[in-house]
């Protein structure tokens, strides 16, 4: 274009120097670059797996006090403006000619902390995805008016050890793994809590010692709910002012506010969901994480870590110890166990059976002559028995496979399952007084006919929540019973008074298994068939 332009009659006398004129001109950067670390080594936001390691830039005089390591920045890549967090400065690169500046500095406030940026490393090479896409779980989204205020100092601690300790006693090794950690060392177990035990309280005194030996401590579990019971145990253990609530839900501000806390260094302790696994945390003490089997800990978005992985990488980076614990135990914990990696944190088999007892209905000859329809009836006497002795006690939960009221219908006498007219689904009841419907095409059967038989008469093999609370209702008639399953989750029930008093009713509470973080205030463990 250019050599037949110069030849080429021009057409609109001056259109071309017109042209060129408002062309924008690309000035030569004479700015120097920085006395002390003229290089910087920034990590940039891009999806490539290739790219993904970090490249040099020069640091202009002018961005040399902001552009500090961990700080947001804006860097020309591949022809566009891209976004990137500074690593490191240093004095020289191994890249030869000449480096591009740096576009300018975002925010001179270091959110990346080092530690976090090796750990996202590690994990991008083990779940084969890039570092970009792990920072963007990490750190969350910038928020200007936020990052302006300054984030409250840390209260004075005092933390009662020896207490925090004692909290721990029905755990053998739990004395040498406390000491161990408060000591600064870092210790690895995997924990099984007793049943009904206090665990959000057992978490806030690990995280107490670790405060006390001068380091801090990451707590995560599955949701919101336990989240706010970690909040109010260790608020309770150290007072307010000593650690911070990484949600999801909180909204941005709240939560830039509190991870800027932590990034900052005035809060040491995190308590929060997944994402809080990667908080920056100076000087991490601890990692912890409660109930590791649920699919909750599982990342959705790619490279879809699991926070039990993240949290034993950091423990791994930053020398830190590390805390799995449940009340069942996941394989991958197990696995810990297996090849040493962590020791295990158990009560002894006394404590265990002291804290709960499993019967079976109908298991023995004697139960079965007391009680000939033990094996057969829907609440055997033996039942009855233990929901009386446990309801003396405290709150009751009582578990059902299923949720809702009849989840499937079947012929009274035949037993041939119910099946709508229409599209073959499945028929189900959804209250005492529902007529039966399909649970596909919501069609509802009023004039339903066995099929096979022709009887008319339905009965409900399986049944849910709601209607063994409404027959636990009709069997216990002076105890409140709730219902918590599907949509209507119960978050907690009030323990009994310390005195008991015969006329304070005490709750029942029936469950479903889909309401698995129900938190009874205590708890006396029934199942049967
Ligand atoms: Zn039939
Ligand atoms: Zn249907």
């Amino acid at each position: 274009m250019a050599e037949r332009g110069a030849d080429a009659p021009e057409t609109l006398p001056g259109l071309r120097e017109t042209v060129r004129a408002a062309r924008p001109r690309r000035t030569p950067k004479t700015e120097p670059v920085a006395e002390v670390g003229p290089v910087a080594r920034v990590l940039v936001d891009t999806p490539l797996a290739h790219l993904d390691r970090p490249f040099d830039y020069a640091v202009p005089a002018s961005m040399a006090d902001a552009a500090v390591p961990g700080a947001r920045v804006k860097v020309r890549f591949a022809g566009k403006d891209l976004d990137g967090y500074v690593t490191e400065r240093a004095a020289e690169s191994d890249h030869t000619g000449a480096l591009t500046p740096l576009r300018r500095v975002v925010s001179a406030e270091p959110v990346l902390l080092p530690a976090v940026a090796e750990t996202a490393g590690l994990l991008a090479e083990r779940y084969a995805g890039t570092r970009a896409d792990l920072l963007r779980l990490a750190v969350p989204p910038r928020h200007a008016a936020t990052e302006k205020q300054p984030s409250p100092p840390e209260e004075a601690v005092r933390v009662d050890t020896a207490a925090a300790v004692a909290a721990w006693q029905r755990y053998d090794a739990a004395g040498a793994f406390l000491g161990h950690l408060g000591e600064g060392g870092s210790p690895r177990a995997v924990w099984s809590a007793v049943p009904g035990d206090d665990w959000p309280g057992l978490l806030a005194a690990a995280a107490a010692v670790t405060l006390a030996g001068g380091r801090g401590a990451v707590l995560v579990a599955p949701d919101q709910r336990d989240v706010a019971r970690l909040d109010a145990a260790l608020t309770a253990r150290l007072g307010p002012g000593h650690h911070v609530v990484l949600t999801a839900g909180a909204g941005p501000a709240r939560r830039y506010r509190e991870y800027l806390a932590v990034s900052r260094g005035t809060r040491r302790i995190v308590v929060g969901t997944r994402a809080a696994a990667f908080a920056p945390v100076h000087d991490l003490g601890l990692v912890a994480i409660w109930d590791d089997g649920d699919d909750l800990h599982a990342e959705p978005r790619a490279p879809y870590p699991h926070t039990r992985e993240v949290l034993l990488t950091r423990a791994h980076v930053e020398g830190a110890a590390a805390l799995v614990g449940g009340f069942a135990r996941s394989v991958e914990a197990e696995q810990l166990l297996a090849t040493g990696w962590a020791h295990e944190l158990a009560a002894s088999r006394d404590t265990l059976r002291a804290a709960v007892t499993v019967s079976v209905t109908g298991a023995t000859d004697l139960e079965l002559e007391r009680d000939p329809l033990a094996r057969a009836a829907r609440m055997p006497q033996q039942v009855t028995h233990a929901l009386s002795a446990g309801l003396v006690r405290g709150p009751v939960l009582v578990q059902t496979p299923r949720r809702g009221y009849a989840a499937t219908l079947a012929c009274e006498r035949c037993r041939t399952p119910a099946r709508c007219a229409v599209c073959t689904g499945p028929l189900g009841v959804s209250g005492p007084t529902a007529p039966p419907a399909c649970r596909w095409c919501a069609t509802v059967v009023d004039d339903w006919a066995c099929v096979a038989c022709g009887h008319r008469g339905l009965r409900a093999p399986v049944v849910g929540e709601r209607r063994t609370a409404e027959e636990l209702g009709r069997a216990f008639a002076s105890t409140p019973v709730l219902s918590s399953g599907g949509d209507h989750v119960v978050a907690s029930v009030p323990a009994r008074p310390a005195t008991p008093v015969p006329t304070t009713p005490t709750r029942m509470v029936v469950l479903s298994a889909t309401a698995n973080h129900f938190t009874p205030a205590a708890l006396s463990w029934h199942t049967w068939r």
